[in-house]
């Protein structure tokens, strides 16, 4: 009896965070319900009769059962338990996400260094610091956005994030992407950029012009790091943000704008603003 218990209850907590909760028993005597509330455990489990918890249930659980969960909550406890790729065993903490799950504008980085390996939260090194000055010079509080990476784990030593650990980690990107339903994402620098859109073109061509990701408009710019290296690219940023802003405002037809990369300022792309503007997502797609 302890032993089905003990199943049903990790099988239980598997689904809650999975945000699921719910285990639907026929009706039955006693001996078929509690024959149910086993093999309901045992075959999650992988058929060893030993139950389910949230660590299992996240490696185990698949890209359509990531996409399903129903709210961030769920989603951020089943990305605390992910072991779906190998970056799980080097992490300290999961860095899954900072500020408004209902935020106008969403933030994409890279992938967490080591001071977001630490706290559990994106973007606070000196880099951070940089991007919340950026942030708020357009009018956008960090705490008013939502924060997250591509990744969810710290490649070790910063390397650069592998095919699989994108693949392996996407769906939680998207899946916070379509429960925050931001007005516009920004993604900042090339990595992250060139992941949405599912293309290798430069910094320098994808920024100044609105994208769209599964539909969400999507501006580009610089990596804040970068810009501690290159100071100079500070004020093509602030131009990039402040197109965001603008599409936050409803000031431009989003699938229209641009700002002319070499003169920084406003303008329309020389095909009427068709350019660029496709849904270029590779990564992001439900079959992708
Ligand atoms: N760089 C990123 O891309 N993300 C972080 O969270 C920190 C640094």
């Amino acid at each position: 009896m302890n032993e089905t218990r003990g199943a049903l209850r990790s099988y239980l907590k598997g689904r809650e965070a999975l945000g699921d909760p719910e285990l639907f028993l026929s009706s039955g005597n006693r001996r078929e319900t509690l024959e149910q509330v086993r093999n309901a455990g045992s075959g999650l489990a992988g058929g060893e009769g030993t139950g389910l918890d949230a660590a299992d249930l996240a490696r185990k659980g698949s890209r359509e059962d990531i996409l399903g969960i129903p709210d961030m909550d769920s989603l951020r406890k089943v990305a605390e338990a992910c072991t779906r790729c190998g970056l799980h065993s080097t992490r300290t903490r999961v860095v899954f996400s900072d500020g408004a799950p209902d935020a106008k504008v969403l933030c994409v980085g890279e992938a967490p260094g080591a001071n977001e390996d630490r706290t559990g939260l994106p973007f606070v090194g000196r880099a951070g610091k940089l991007l919340d000055r950026l942030l708020l010079s357009v009018g956008f509080p960090r705490a008013e956005v939502f924060i997250c990476n591509v990744l969810k784990c710290r490649p070790p030593g910063n390397r650069n994030p592998l095919p699989e650990e994108i693949h392996a980690c996407s769906p939680f990107m998207l899946r916070q992407l379509e429960l925050v339903k931001p007005t516009v994402i920004v993604a900042f620098g090339t990595f992250a950029a060139q992941t949405l859109l599912g293309c290798r073109d430069s910094l320098r061509h994808l920024r100044g012009r609105t994208h769209l990701y599964e539909g969400f408009p999507l501006v580009v710019t610089y990596h804040p790091a970068a810009l501690l290296r290159n100071p100079g690219w500070t004020r093509p940023t602030w131009h990039d943000l402040q197109l965001a802003r603008r599409i936050v405002d409803g000031d431009l037809g989003h699938t229209t704008s641009r700002v002319d990369a070499e003169n920084e300022t406003p303008g329309v792309e020389p095909d009427g603003g068709q350019t660029g503007v496709k849904d270029q997502l590779i990564l992001g797609g439900r079959d992708g």
